[in-house]
């Protein structure tokens, strides 16, 4: 494992970068919102990865891509690469099946401890515990009949695959979107931030047993620690309360949390008499001003002053070290750039196939506010950091 000096996204996929609300980066290609009808959706409602109209974005996404530098090439077939058997597996099989193209998937999730494995599942998909699979893998693609040239197109998945290897890198990025809560929490809360409290509330609801409630759903997730934090409900009581199914949806915790505000704000004596509780209760209702309305809205990331910190501590943490630290240390602190994802796309791209980028992240934790682009901050894949993995070039120079 070494390091490959600096690069960024953009190297790969120049502005080719869809976002969670499925606008691309790229201002030739229109997003879900203007772009719905022709993508054959039934409204702009911004679908999860795991829906079937979000296959049909994509596809569309893909088709008009590859329209935009070679219109008369029709895409004939799919290479999809990321990091979880779940939800890329099943995206790339949604996208595979939506677009009617053959296809072959990576999923990459590094584990060092164990021997090296490439193994293959139904539908193409094929699971690899180290990065640097993706040469075999590409290599049993080739051989499989896989034409790899202008009407293929490769989507690779941004978080924890091109960036923040999962099994690696990827716990820099799962760090930095708890700083931005904590951040978040800080400047809202005032002297009524307790981090431990913020902290215990997200250790124990981020658990896959409280999915049912959070929808694993980041947003709702930080606005939940928050409102333990600032005392509308200690988090023993809430944890009982879903457990015993009283509590069943953020939906509903909002539609409680909006009465309970609503109730204080008219200075209710039994809740002023609770100790500790009014100074975080200012901040917490000038945020559920904002969330609550975009909650109502369906607007999947509707905490966007938490995204925002979000932005600001992953951004800090692309090139922050010096070239040469070590290995370890940057894998630990900074936002790497998977070097074996690189060197595969790169490969691709030579051959002239389409390259896209997609994230599920929305734009306030991807993209600068105004205010922040005029200081010259750029948007992560703009951004510039180590590349770091181990080289695969010599095995796909002999493909
Ligand atoms: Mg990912």
């Amino acid at each position: 494992m070494q390091t490959h000096g600096t690069t960024s996204l953009h190297e790969i996929f120049s502005d080719l970068v869809i976002l969670r609300n499925l606008q691309p980066f790229d201002r030739r290609l229109p997003g879900l919102a203007d772009a719905w009808p022709a993508m054959g959706l039934d409204s702009a409602r911004i679908p999860r990865k795991h829906e079937p109209e979000y296959a049909k974005a994509s596809v569309w996404f893909v088709t008009q891509a590859r329209a935009l530098e070679l219109p008369e090439t029709p895409v004939r077939e799919l290479l999809f690469i990321g990091d979880t058997a779940m939800a890329d597996g099943n995206a790339f099989r949604n996208l595979a099946r939506a677009g009617g193209w053959p296809g072959w998937c990576f999923i990459g999730a590094e584990k060092l401890s164990a021997p090296a494995s490439l193994t293959t599942e139904a539908d193409n998909v094929s699971l690899g515990n180290r990065w640097a699979l993706l040469a075999d893998w590409l290599t049993a693609v080739k051989k499989a009949g896989a034409r790899l040239d202008e009407h293929t197109a490769v989507v690779v998945d941004m978080d924890k695959t091109a960036i923040a290897a999962r099994g690696r890198n990827a716990s820099v990025i799962d760090d930095a979107r708890v700083q931005g809560l904590h951040r978040t929490a800080a400047g809202l809360l005032g002297e009524a931030f307790d981090l431990a409290r913020v902290q215990a509330a997200h250790n124990e609801l981020k658990e896959p047993v409280y999915h049912p409630f959070t929808a694993d759903n980041q947003d709702y997730l930080a606005y939940i620690c928050l409102a333990v934090s600032a005392g509308l409900i200690d988090l023993p009581t809430l944890v009982e309360q879903i457990k015993v199914g009283q509590m069943r949806s953020f939906e509903q915790f909002i539609g409680w949390a909006d009465g309970e505000l609503a109730r204080a704000a008219l200075r209710n004596p039994v809740f002023s008499e609770k100790p500790g509780f009014l100074p975080g209760l200012d901040g917490l209702q000038a945020i559920h001003r904002e969330v609550y309305p975009l909650v109502l809205a369906g607007d999947p990331t509707p905490f966007k002053a938490f995204r925002r910190q979000e932005y600001l501590c992953t951004v800090e943490r692309f090139g922050c070290l010096p070239e040469d630290a070590p290995i370890a240390q940057m894998l630990a602190e900074q936002v790497c750039i998977t070097q074996e994802v690189r060197e595969t796309a790169l490969w691709l791209k030579r051959r002239g196939c389409l390259l896209l980028t997609m994230s599920d992240k929305p734009d306030e934790a991807t993209l600068p506010s105004a205010a922040l682009a005029a200081q010259g901050y750029q948007p992560l894949h703009r951004t510039a950091s180590a590349a770091v993995g181990v080289s695969i070039a010599g095995q796909l120079a002999d493909l």
